[in-house]
């Protein structure tokens, strides 16, 4: 199989793509924000991705006040990846804690 072109038209949902949104979004990192527009990843769809990812200002604030750091873990009940609160939070938001 022939490796795939790097320079896909449209930007696709990869772990790599999540980690920066968080990173760029939780960080106000303004270099990594630009960084992603450049690469045709527009406002709506940054905004889009960070909602579906779990990351709102509600999670943004828990973790300021638990001084926890949020970020990309897989769920160990059904494997999702999802944006967890900190090193206690394992479980997505479809699998409710027992
Ligand atoms: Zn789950």
């Amino acid at each position: 199989m022939a490796a795939q072109p790097s320079n896909t038209p449209s930007t696709p949902n990869t772990p790599e793509l999540d980690r920066e949104i968080v990173a760029a979004l939780i960080h106000k990192e303004q270099a990594l924000l630009d960084d992603l527009h450049r690469r045709g990843l527009t406002e709506a769809a940054l905004n889009e991705r960070a909602g579906q990812l779990g990351l709102t200002s509600e999670l943004i604030k828990r973790c300021r006040l638990a001084g926890t750091q949020p970020s990309l873990r897989t769920c160990v009940k059904c494997d999702a990846r999802f944006l967890s609160a900190g090193p206690h939070n394992r479980l997505c938001r479809r699998c409710p804690p027992r």
